[in-house]
C-alpha cells in the first residue's frame, strides 16, 4: 500500500492520550518495567480486558512530567504522519479518581501542545459509570479551561452502566460554558444508547457503528448531519465486529451518515491514522475519492470546524 494516506493532510477527532502510550514511552517513564508484562498488557480479548490494560497504562502516569512526555511522543507521531489537527481526549475523570492534581498535569500537556506544529485541542472525559456528580466535577475542569484549548466534554467507560440520559444537565452546563459534547455510544451497546446520547445533547458520537441496527436512527444521523467517530482497528481488536469486512461503516456511509476515521487508542490497538484509511480502502471497499472526502470530514466535523461554527 502506498503512502498516500500518510502524506494526506488529516485530522484526528477521537484519540485518547493515555491510549497513545507506546511500550517504548512506558519504558521511558518507568525503566523498571518487565518487557513480558508490557507485551501481555498490550493484548486483550475483549472490552473488559482492554479497560483493565488501559487502567494499568494510566496508572503509570503519575506526574505532570510523565503526562508531558506522553504528549510529546504523541505529537511526534502525529507530525510524522501529517495529522494537522487533533482533538486529544484526556481522561480527566481517571485523574480525579486517582487523586492527581488535574491543573498541573493539564498545564504540562498544554505546554507541549503549544510547541507543536499540530493544532491541538482538548476534550476532557468523565467515567460514565461513576454517575453525574463525578461527571459534573470533570465538566467544571473543562469549563474552567474553555479559553485554554479545551473544546469539548465527553463521556467514556461502560455504556450499559452509565446511560447518557444521566448526563443531560452536565451536557447543558458545559454548553453554557461554550464547550461541545461528544459521547461514546453504540460501541458496546446498541442503537438505544446512541438515541440516549442524542437526546441528552451529544453533538458527535464516539464509534456509534451499532446505529446501523436501527434504520430510523441512521436516517436521523444523516438528516441532522451528526458525525460518527469511526475507529476500525479498535472495534476489531475488542472483537466488537467479527472482521473488518463486516464493519457497518460502509453501510452507514452509503446511507449518508457523516463519518470520520480515527485511531481511538493508537498504541494499544497497534495502529496509526494512515493505517485506518488503508484498512478502510483494503477491507471495507472505500474508494480513494470517498476517503479523501472522509479525511476532509475530520476538519469539517472538528469542534473548531465548519459544522460546529457558532454564528
Ligand atoms: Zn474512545
Amino acid at each position: 500500500m502506498g503512502g498516500i494516506y500518510r502524506s494526506m493532510e488529516k485530522a484526528e477527532l477521537h484519540l485518547h492520550l493515555e491510549g497513545s502510550l507506546t511500550p517504548e514511552t512506558l519504558y521511558e517513564i518507568e525503566p523498571r518495567l518487565r518487557p513480558e508484562e508490557v507485551v501481555e498488557r498490550y493484548s486483550y480479548a475483549d472490552f473488559e480486558g482492554f479497560i483493565a490494560s488501559y487502567k494499568w497504562v494510566t496508572s503509570l502516569l503519575r506526574t505532570p512530567e510523565s503526562y508531558a512526555l506522553a504528549m510529546r511522543r504523541l505529537i511526534e507521531r502525529l507530525e510524522a504522519e501529517n495529522v494537522r489537527y487533533a482533538e486529544v481526549t484526556l481522561s480527566a475523570g481517571v485523574a480525579l479518581v486517582r487523586g492527581l492534581d488535574f491543573g498541573t498535569l493539564f498545564e504540562a500537556v498544554a505546554r507541549e501542545a503549544a510547541r507543536s506544529r499540530v493544532e491541538v485541542a482538548f476534550i476532557l472525559d468523565a467515567i460514565r459509570q461513576l454517575g453525574p456528580e463525578h461527571a459534573l466535577q470533570v465538566a467544571r475542569l473543562a469549563a474552567e479551561r474553555a479559553s485554554d484549548g479545551v473544546v469539548a466534554f465527553g463521556i467514556g467507560g461502560i455504556e450499559a452502566l452509565g446511560p447518557a440520559e444521566w448526563f443531560t444537565d452536565v451536557f447543558r452546563f458545559v454548553k453554557e460554558h461554550g464547550l461541545h459534547v461528544t459521547a461514546h455510544a453504540g460501541e458496546t451497546a446498541g442503537p438505544e444508547s446512541v438515541w440516549s446520547a442524542l437526546h441528552a445533547g451529544a453533538e458527535r458520537i464516539g464509534h456509534g457503528f451499532r446505529a446501523v441496527e436501527d434504520p430510523a436512527l441512521v436516517n436521523y444521523l444523516a438528516e441532522h448531519d451528526i458525525p460518527l467517530e469511526i475507529c476500525l482497528s479498535s472495534n476489531l481488536a475488542l472483537r466488537l465486529v467479527p472482521n473488518l469486512a463486516a464493519h457497518p461503516a460502509r453501510r452507514l456511509f452509503e446511507a449518508g451518515v457523516p463519518l470520520t476515521l480515527n485511531t481511538d487508542d493508537p498504541a494499544m490497538f497497534h495502529t496509526t491514522l494512515a493505517r485506518e484509511f488503508e484498512l478502510a480502502e483494503a477491507e471495507l471497499g472505500f474508494r480513494r475519492d470517498e476517503l479523501i472526502q472522509i479525511a476532509a470530514n475530520g476538519f469539517r466535523y472538528s469542534f473548531r470546524g465548519a459544522r460546529f461554527a457558532r454564528v
